[in-house]
């Protein structure tokens, strides 16, 4: 079922309020690659879930692609089958799936790496703080 990542606006707004990463910015767009290339941004390719972004004035932009398909979340799902991060079944639900989504776009940002290995891991210890396990 294809998610309206707007319907969840309020929640993500508040897990990056709470991150104790200073300030994000969420914005959604119909396409995300499309906005990249309007803006002269480098692309990754077609139907890029989300990416984050540091503004020329310095805001921080997690730009997401506001109808997330289940193609398009198949792919994301697959992407830890790849990375050897196994089945992530609680991934299947939307609001964890957006959670860790944005961690992952923001992480690449906070530990300055393109290792999507460790904005994974960085991304799901933050899930499990939030819920008091960690
Ligand atoms: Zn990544």
């Amino acid at each position: 079922m294809t998610i309206d990542v707007e319907r969840h606006r309020d929640h993500l707004e508040k897990v990056l309020a709470n991150l104790g990463e200073g300030e994000w910015i969420l914005w959604t767009k119909d396409s995300v690659e499309g906005w990249a290339e309007s803006v002269n941004l480098p692309q990754r390719g077609a139907f890029i879930p989300a990416m984050a972004v540091r503004a020329s004035d310095g805001r921080r932009i997690v730009v997401i692609r506001r109808l997330l398909t289940d193609d398009i979340r198949d792919g994301v799902l697959g992407g830890f089958l790849i990375r050897g991060r196994g089945d992530q079944k609680e991934l299947e639900e939307p609001v964890p799936f957006l959670e860790h989504l944005v961690l992952h776009e923001v992480a690449h940002h906070v530990l300055d790496t393109k290792d999507d290995d460790a904005c994974d891991a960085w991304a799901f210890e933050k899930m499990a703080a939030r819920r008091g396990n960690a």
